[in-house]
């Protein structure tokens, strides 16, 4: 423990930091108040001693400026050194954020007893810091997993809901235009049939770990919308904008080469994409960008499948590209 005493009679100083030393702790002396508020930015001591007349700032002052000096949640006892033993003087120094005092010359049964009640306060302070930081820790980590999904890491269906009415309240402000992509596995089901639930499981981690590779703006989110579907949101992008993220995942994904031999025709593991856009207004909600998708999506599996379909939602039907 670290003891910082700010006193200008050399004698009394002396006397206080060999009666600390003895109890332990490790005193610095300083023989002013600028000197002390160096020594205290410096040193950052665990208790402060602290005369109150001195030339130049006196000891309300420096304790003053200590208490500036502290860090959010930060506490330093400080105690007066003191020949008065006014009431004003004791108030007063309780006022300036002095936590107790002590009556030169000092008796050292009085400063042992004074030093370890600080210390313990200091501990039960400290302890008390300790917690509230674990529970932040705790309150942090209980928030990012209840926005993520467990299996692929990517976000969940809460976090996407959350973050599509928000981009499109966004939209509506901006009169930008929102996009988002449905992507589904192909032949899932047979793959899961075929080389069973953990297998699987692996290959949407993979999936889902492609398709975030391809994402490249921080406002872009891809999330688990359920099973073996994900959504991706695309703020501030047009149709044919998103038509080419679709078709970057589509490809990413066959690029993995992942072997899907229980599949109609025996290949690789693919996905559909079905893409929608507009801009969001008062009239329309978000799920009709996601029941656009949705078409956009069936219209892709219809025609063959590891292939982008577009729809803009108004604009009639789905059509899908080659
Ligand atoms: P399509 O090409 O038309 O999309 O056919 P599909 O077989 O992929 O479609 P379907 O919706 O019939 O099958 C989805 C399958 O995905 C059902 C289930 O076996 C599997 N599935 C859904 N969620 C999970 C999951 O979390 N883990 C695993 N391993 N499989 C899942
Ligand atoms: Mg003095
Ligand atoms: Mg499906
Ligand atoms: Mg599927």
């Amino acid at each position: 423990m670290k003891a910082l005493v700010i006193e200008d009679t050399v004698t009394s100083a002396t006397l206080v930091c060999h009666q600390l030393r003895k109890m332990g702790l490790e005193p610095t002396h300083a023989r002013d108040g600028e000197k002390g508020i160096d020594a205290f930015k410096a040193n950052r001591p665990d208790l402060v001693l602290l005369d109150i007349i001195m030339p130049g700032m006196n000891g309300f002052e420096v304790a003053r400026r200590i208490r500036q000096l502290e860090r959010d949640g930060e506490w330093t006892p400080i105690i007066f050194l003191t020949a008065r033993t006014s009431d004003e003087d004791l108030q007063r120094g309780i006022e300036v954020g002095g936590d107790d005092y002590l009556v030169k010359p000092v008796s050292e049964a009085v400063l042992g007893a004074k030093v370890r009640a600080m210390q313990r306060i200091a501990q039960m302070r400290y302890s008390l810091l300790v917690l509230t930081r674990k529970l932040d820790d705790a309150n942090n980590e209980l928030r990012r997993l209840s926005s993520v999904d467990g299996l692929t890491g990517i976000a969940n269906r809460r976090e996407l809901d959350e973050t599509l009415l928000r981009e499109w309240r966004r939209g509506v402000r901006s009169a930008r235009p929102l996009s988002v992509l449905l992507a589904d596995v192909d032949y899932f089901k047979q793959f899961n049939d075929g080389y069973g639930h953990q297998v699987g499981d692996e290959c949407l981690k993979a999936v889902a770990r492609s398709m975030k590779g391809e994402l490249k703006r921080p406002s872009d989110l891809l999330a688990r919308f359920g099973g073996e579907e994900f959504l991706v949101v695309l703020p501030e992008t047009d149709i044919e904008g998103a038509a080419a993220v679709a078709e970057s995942l589509r490809a990413a994904v066959e690029a993995m080469a992942i072997t899907h031999r229980h599949a109609p025709v025996p290949g690789v593991v693919t996905i559909s994409v079905g893409v929608a856009s507009l801009v969001p207004d008062r009239e329309h909600c978000e799920t009709t960008l996601i029941e656009a998708a949705d078409q956009a999506l069936y219209a892709a599996k219809r025609d063959g499948r590891n292939r982008v379909s577009v729809r803009l939602p108004g604009l009639g039907s789905a059509f899908a590209q080659p």
